[in-house]
């Protein structure tokens, strides 16, 4: 058996060490956790020893100007070069063409399609739901892959009855607008989490406080970003079930140079954890993720 938990991350880039990089200057002991000690930058690639890989991947695909969110997303989620396709970065949101390519190539529906278990682990609030039946706003990737793939999605109250988890991984923004939700520790996070991925073949979790946070340029924003999804992803091996494989990756860099408000051409980290990492071993691009985890899920086991 083996399973995959993919971690994404919005704006995550593998930068250089410095003062201008959050994660050198905010504590990360749990990325350190996993990489022998060494802070999440380009340095540590190739550090040996550590119980996770570090790759750099590529999420420029041969396009000019600053990857974004939407090309960059989609291309995480289908193996496909979207921002190729589009002939530009696009941001935030995916258009007409890149729902059409969600639609027909994207890993969930695909995934499901061989028969496989899989989980859009993320909680919704009620004005998600509301715009999500009449169609009237615009939906991230990983919305339109789920929604393509005829999965559900998942409620506030799954996320207080521990069998989802919002993108704010300890309910602090939640309470912060009203919802009368239980705080909980980026440990138990994870610990619920792990909950779900030990009953699904593939498991798919996004977290983008780093994108918002590295876009306000507020240094007290991003270590709060990134202390949730340091000390989240900290817990993970000891909560996840033996035979997972975790996948941690973005689709663009943003808070790892803060003399930039805004993306970065930086690579973005793969970051795999468990005994089949070096399946994953070359990986160059974020386009070779899905491809990686069908072929994985498919006949690495
Ligand atoms: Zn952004």
């Amino acid at each position: 058996m083996a399973r995959v938990l993919m971690v994404f991350v919005d704006g995550l880039g593998l930068g250089p060490g410095g003062d201008f990089n959050p994660l050198i200057t905010a504590p990360t002991p749990g990325f350190r956790s996993l990489l022998s000690g060494f802070p999440l930058t380009l340095e540590t690639v190739g550090s040996p020893g550590g119980p996770a890989l570090l790759l750099p991947l590529d999420a420029s695909l041969g396009v000019a100007g600053a990857p974004q969110s939407a090309t960059g997303q989609a291309a995480l989620l289908t193996g496909e070069n979207a921002a190729g396709l589009l002939g530009r970065h696009l941001k935030g949101f995916p258009n007409r063409a890149l729902k059409d390519l969600l639609k027909e190539k994207g890993l969930l529906g695909r995934l499901k399609g061989l028969g496989f278990k899989v989980v859009f682990a993320n909680a919704f609030r009620p004005p998600f739901f509301s715009a999500l039946a009449k169609g009237t706003r615009f939906f991230s990737c990983t919305t339109v892959a789920n929604y393509y793939a005829r999965l559900p999605f998942h409620s506030l109250e799954d996320a207080e009855a521990g069998r989802a988890l919002y993108a704010d991984i300890t309910h602090e923004n939640l309470k912060e607008q009203g919802y009368p939700l239980t705080i909980i520790s980026p440990g138990e996070a994870a610990a619920r989490l792990a909950g779900l991925v030990s009953t699904h073949d593939f498991t798919l979790f996004e977290y983008f406080l780093t994108d918002l946070a590295a876009h306000s340029g507020d240094i007290n924003k991003i270590r709060e970003a990134l202390r949730r999804l340091d000390g989240f992803l900290g817990a993970l091996p000891q909560a996840l079930p033996a035979d997972t494989l975790l996948l941690l990756t973005s689709d663009h860099g943003n808070i790892e140079d803060m003399r930039v408000r805004g993306h970065t051409h930086n690579p973005v980290p793969a970051l795999v954890w468990g005994a089949d990492r070096m399946y994953f071993r070359e990986l160059t691009a974020i386009t070779d993720v899905t491809p990686a985890i069908l072929e994985y899920l498919t006949w690495g086991n």
